[in-house]
């Protein structure tokens, strides 16, 4: 558990959600909901950690509430816990079914309720510790392949819903072999994790991610980008890591290490990314390789 954690209380009753929120004040922040559409409305803008759900209300019972913040992927993540005045095992076991991670029934003993939202809180928070952990690249401290592939499905599907245009860069750091031969292995990671927090500096509007792809490649995902802002965010990435100035001793290309860079801009269509996304950008990037290193090219699919 920690202090930063938000629950989510909906109840129809008003003495309902002001005795929750007393008892749980002091572990969350506790924010409201007195009807199953303005559940919905504040789970989706807030997404909090957990929600208290009571079944019966009048516009929308708990069980349809449940539905669907199941069926939406915004909220489809977050743990759900029934507190309803029917308590037949039946009920209980209806409100299981529909994924919910618990069920208390009214009327409730405050101190169960608050110790048992605790240790769900608890281990919320420790699942949340690994899945992160299991997102992170551990020798760039960036995010890694496996949060890469999560995050461009998310954002197809987001871009394709809006209508919005997504870009996509794939990086690769110019004669890094050599660099490694050259320098040695340590110093080569030593350059890498640089190269990654340098590119992170870069690329900082919400949604926009940093990834490393595996090996000295790295891919930059910018939802709600066109071509021209995203061929921008490139150049000044290229130069960014140019001007970091690290001596490469045996590069053809610069006294510098140094990136290539192929980006490809298009407005997603359709549930299941277009494996052609990827491969445009990369045919960019081979092109930048074939044209000299050291400089970022940007491909765009015509609308
Ligand atoms: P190019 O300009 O064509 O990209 O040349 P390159 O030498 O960078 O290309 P190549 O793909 O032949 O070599 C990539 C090198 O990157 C091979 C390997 O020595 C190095 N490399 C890949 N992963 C790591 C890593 O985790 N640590 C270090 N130190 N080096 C790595
Ligand atoms: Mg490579
Ligand atoms: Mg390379």
């Amino acid at each position: 558990m920690n202090a930063g954690q938000t629950v989510l209380v909906v109840d129809d009753e008003k003495q309902n959600r002001s005795l929750l929120a007393e008892l749980l004040n002091n572990d969350c922040r506790v924010i409201l909901a007195k009807s199953g559409t303005q559940a919905l409305e504040r789970a989706r803008e807030q997404r909090p950690d957990l929600i208290l759900l009571d079944v019966l209300m009048p516009d929308m019972s708990g069980y349809q509430v449940i539905q669907a913040l199941k069926g939406d992927d915004a909220t489809r993540q977050i743990p759900v816990i029934f507190i309803s005045a029917l308590d037949s095992p039946a009920d209980e076991e209806r409100g299981l079914d529909l994924d919910a991670v618990d069920y208390i029934t009214k009327p409730f003993h405050p101190s169960i309720v608050r110790k048992r939202v605790r240790n769900h809180l608890q281990s919320i928070h420790q699942r949340h510790l690994l899945e992160n952990l299991a997102m992170i690249d551990s020798l760039t401290e960036i995010a890694n392949r496996r949060r890469y592939d999560e995050a461009l499905e998310n954002e197809w599907r987001r871009c394709a819903r809006s209508g919005s245009p997504l870009s996509l860069a794939i990086i690769d750091v110019d004669h890094f072999k050599a660099y490694n031969d050259h320098l040695g292995h340590a110093e080569g990671d030593r350059t890498l994790h640089r190269i990654a927090q340098t590119l992170r500096g870069h690329v900082n509007r919400p949604g926009d991610l940093v990834a490393r792809y595996g090996g000295e490649e790295f891919v930059l995902l910018l939802p709600n980008t066109d071509a021209q802002a995203a061929a921008h965010v490139g150049n000044d990435v290229r130069a960014g890591i140019e001007a970091l100035q690290l001596p490469h001793p045996t590069s053809p290309v610069s006294r510098h290490v140094t990136i290539s860079l192929g980006g490809m801009t298009l407005t997603p269509n359709g549930g299941q990314v277009d494996p052609k996304f990827f491969q445009e950008a990369d045919a960019a990037l081979y092109a930048a390789k074939a044209e000299g290193r050291n400089r970022a090219f940007w491909r765009y699919a015509a609308s």
